[in-house]
């Protein structure tokens, strides 16, 4: 290991806390930075876990009414906002409070403000209580994230919510209009939708989550067009008019019927930008590219050798998991150990109902690079457990190489396909073939024998799907 044994880490999200910890773990001296009272960075404080714990009541709601199906009807739904926050609350509250008491225990030294680079290696921090502290270090990882994109169209008014301030559910807009058909507008856009709200999606695009292929985004479209109020392909919002009792819009599209209408609420979730201005990288060596990311090589080091970057920062995927992961990478190669980053598979969820799910090579990338695979698809309507749960919308497919049988790519739509997907990124990153799915014995009735069957069909049949033989490739 080199000398280098004082290590900063500026930003407190799942990228910095984790290399904070995984850093202090081996023993090097820690000082982490962050702006919140405990680590947790936008993910634990106003991003994947306050919106999946506000999922997790969509699902509640939609079950209960879905129930009557099945013979059992509740009443309708009284909703406390103020208790419903509370417990939003209290999670993010359990959490973050958790990595603070894991930071203390690991003695890494936490300190809450906003930190900026200065000439020679150290870090100026502006701190929360009003205080300063000067930071001195060897090494430093600069794993500051990124913020909700908001186009100039979009005035500020209380009637405009981005990501962070449509978490807190202030009320239950009576029409919400959700700019983007991302990861994050469908997520909050059936939160909203599930407490009562009449969504509207505008998508500048001709698709939903674009990245995830189309057969599988179908699936999920169906549904959110049966439950939203509209979907709007390839339309754009061109004008923003706040008022005080809605907000008019006007928009552009194709086919569109009425270009001028009015919202309760927006909702803008049109993407990330990273938090790379503001920080002081003038004063160092380390180098952006055109949108902002800073250049890292595979151990994460940026072209300033002092410093490492991960997360959102150093470039897309914007995952919490990726960031995890390359936070590892950067302390084993500041240790001096062989490590690169090199994923096969990184799993991508939108936490939807139903979940879409991807990992690997998409079947759109596979024709795109030329790559001779065969696709195999297993309808859920096959699923026995499907059928149980009354949730037979759902689709698992592989994209598996001709030749070598290995399986490149996996995607899965349905109940649940966040968890399922799990599989499918140890079956890419192991090199698994698709023989190896296929003889590997899943528990009767779940899910999982979704996987295996797929891989059954790349053979032929299986037991529950007679496959055309038109079908594959
Ligand atoms: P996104 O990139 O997922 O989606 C933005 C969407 O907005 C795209 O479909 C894009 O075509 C559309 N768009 C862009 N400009 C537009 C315009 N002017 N009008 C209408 N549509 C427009 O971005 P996001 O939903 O804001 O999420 C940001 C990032 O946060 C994601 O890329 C993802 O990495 C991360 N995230 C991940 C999760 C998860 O893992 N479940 C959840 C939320 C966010």
């Amino acid at each position: 290991m080199a000398e280098a044994q004082r290590v900063v880490v500026i930003g407190a999200g799942p990228g910095g806390y984790a290399a904070a910890f995984h850093a202090a773990d081996h023993g090097l001296d820690v000082t982490l930075i962050g702006q919140e009272e405990n680590p947790g960075g936008v993910c634990l404080y106003v991003g994947c876990i306050p919106s999946k714990a506000l999922l997790h009541v969509a699902k509640l709601l939609n079950e209960a009414r879905e129930a009557a199906e099945w013979g059992i009807e509740f009443g309708a739904p009284k909703i406390d906002l103020a208790q419903l926050r509370g417990w939003k609350d209290s999670v993010v509250g359990r959490l973050t409070g958790g990595l603070g008491q894991l930071g203390r225990t690991r003695q890494v030294r936490y300190l809450r403000g906003r930190a900026s680079l200065e000439p020679q290696a150290a870090v100026a921090v502006e701190l929360t209580d009003g205080g300063h502290e000067r930071v001195e270090f060897d090494l430093a990882v600069i794993a500051t994230g990124s913020r909700p994109v908001m186009p100039g169209l979009f005035p500020q008014s209380p009637r405009v919510m981005d990501s962070t301030s449509a978490l807190d559910i202030d009320d239950i807009p009576e029409t919400l209009l959700v700019v983007g058909g991302g990861y994050i507008g469908l997520e909050l856009g059936s939160v909203y939708h599930a407490l009562g709200s009449r969504v509207t999606v505008v998508e500048a695009t001709g698709g939903l989550a674009p990245g995830a292929d189309r057969d599988l985004v179908a699936v999920l479209e169906k549904r959110i067009r049966a439950n939203f109020h509209e979907i709007l392909l390839d339309t754009k919002v061109i004008e923003v008019t706040p008022a005080d009792d809605h907000v008019g819009v006007k928009l552009a599209g194709l086919d569109l019927a009425e270009p001028e209408r009015r919202y309760d609420k927006l909702l803008v979730a049109v993407g990330r930008r990273p938090n790379s201005a503001g920080l002081g990288l003038e004063h160092t060596g380390v180098r952006l590219d055109d949108h902002g990311f800073i250049l890292v090589d595979a151990q994460r080091r940026t072209t300033d050798e002092r410093f490492y970057a991960i997360g959102d920062v150093a470039g897309q995927p914007m995952l919490a998991h990726k960031a995890s992961y390359e936070a590892r990478i950067a302390v084993e190669a500041m240790l001096g150990l062989p490590a690169a980053y090199d994923p096969a598979a990184i799993p991508a969820v939108v936490f939807t109902d139903p979940e879409l799910a991807w990992c690997g090579l998409t079947e759109t990338e596979a024709k795109v690079r030329g790559r001779d695979v065969k696709i195999t698809r297993f309808p859920w309507a096959a699923s026995g457990r499907a059928v149980t749960l009354g949730r037979t919308d759902g689709l698992t497919k592989l994209i598996t190489d001709v030749h070598n049988e290995r399986v490149l790519g996996v995607g899965i739509v349905g109940v649940g396909a966040g968890e399922l997907i799990a599989e499918a990124v140890l079956a890419v990153e192991m090199g698994a073939r698709a023989a190896d799915l296929q003889m590997t014995i899943h528990a009767h009735p779940t899910l999982s024998e979704t996987v295996m069957e797929s891989a059954e069909l790349f053979f032929g049949q299986s037991p529950h799907y007679y496959q055309r033989q038109t079908e594959g490739r």
